[in-house]
């Protein structure tokens, strides 16, 4: 979701559009010029006929667009950040920045979504009776009314990434009390749904709907993957619950003093042992961190000049934990601050460093011990 062309902001939300949009929106155009407004209106010019297709297309993607808002707008209501709403090839997603913190607030925000569209589905209905005698908006309002019906249906099927699987986790985890056990089984009915709609793309191949086919089956393809790593993330919670930063943690940790030139710590340290992040200190107490990165931003021929303490972060600027973090806690810190390794500190005093290659190690020798 890297590439693509930003719209602007709603509510401080940055919206953009997704490359695979285009094509979605250019087959979208076309089918609605060239199939059919012709069949409704054939009387009308051909010109005519793709203006028509071009609003009406705008206007699906708009409604794609509210029914994001719908979930941002819960989001931001609970205090949970949106990082972004983007439009891609099927149809639209909010980035959520953190897990609802209970089943209620979650179910709120899943089914906000679907209820906006199912209102849309209303209104574009209710235009449609009122507007049935003029021949530029009936056919128009009629298709954005089916359109938003089946967006708010389809979004509704109880496998996760759906909203519908959202609601569905809500539901479970409301009755088990176990965020994880809800977004295992949540996640489990997805790839359940995804399979059932590879195996209806299939089906409609067969039956002579080619294009069907393989759309059915790219739906279910991406949320098959969706809903996969989703539930290997839940896993990794599962295994990853109680147990605190102490227990993973490595205490002997690459220590430097805050005069050494960086010219000596490369050759001597980092090209010779291999070795990659560092902690400053003087007489115990923690200076600052230094890694790799912080050394490639000052430039070569520099190195013989500085010191390790010029060009490190010093430790006011650290983010850190302590030995009795829970670990999904600590994970968490050093995915939102951008890091590998993080130090573990107790009053000030540098115990231990905590790295994301630790505790995938540690994961495996569990898995290895069976435990
Ligand atoms: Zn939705």
């Amino acid at each position: 979701m890297e590439t693509g062309l930003k719209l602007g902001y709603i509510w401080g939300i940055p919206i953009s559009l997704h490359l695979s949009w285009f094509l979605i929106f250019a087959l979208l155009t076309w089918s609605l010029s060239t199939g059919y407004f012709p069949t409704e209106y054939p009387q009308l010019a051909g010109i005519t006929h793709v203006v028509l297709g071009v609003v009406t297309s705008i206007l699906f993607f708009a409604s794609v667009l509210a029914h994001e808002l719908g979930h941002a707008y819960l989001a931001l209501r609970n205090k949970i950040p949106v990082k972004s709403i983007t439009l891609f090839i099927f149809g639209g997603v909010a980035q959520i920045g953190q897990e609802p913190q209970s089943p209620g607030v979650e179910f709120r925000i899943a089914i906000a979504g679907p209820l906006v569209s199912l209102g849309l589905a209303v209104l574009f209905g209710a235009t449609f009776l009122l507007d049935q005698a003029i021949p530029y908006l009936a056919a128009p309002s009629l298709y954005l009314m089916r359109i938003n019906l089946i967006l708010a249906l389809f979004n509704m099927i109880p496998g996760f990434p759906l909203d519908g699987g959202r609601v569905l986790r809500a539901i479970v985890w409301r009755f088990t009390n176990s965020f994880q056990r809800a977004t295992q089984i949540a996640s489990l009915s997805g790839q359940a749904v995804a399979f059932g709609f590879i195996g209806l793309g299939i089906f409609t191949i067969f039956s002579g709907q080619f294009f069907n086919g393989v759309w059915l089956i790219f739906i279910g393809w991406f949320l098959q993957n969706a809903a996969a790593s989703t539930h290997a993330q839940a896993n990794i919670q599962q295994h990853l619950r109680g147990i605190k930063v102490g227990q993973v943690m490595s205490r002997n940790c690459a220590r430097v003093g805050s005069l050494i030139p960086i010219s000596t710590l490369v050759e001597e340290r980092v090209l010779t042992g291999g070795e990659r992040c560092f902690f400053v200190a003087d007489n115990g107490k923690l200076e600052g961190m230094l890694t790799l990165k912080d050394i490639s931003k000052v430039p070569q021929p520099s190195w013989r000049f500085t010191t390790t303490r010029q060009a490190m972060v010093p430790a006011n600027r650290l983010v850190s934990v302590t030995p009795d973090t829970e670990l999904m806690t600590a994970l968490q810190t050093m995915d939102n601050a951008d890091v590998a390794q993080i130090p573990v500190i107790v009053e000030g005093e540098l115990v231990g460093v905590l790295s994301r290659e630790q505790i995938v190690r540690y994961l495996r020798s569990r898995a290895e011990l069976g435990i």
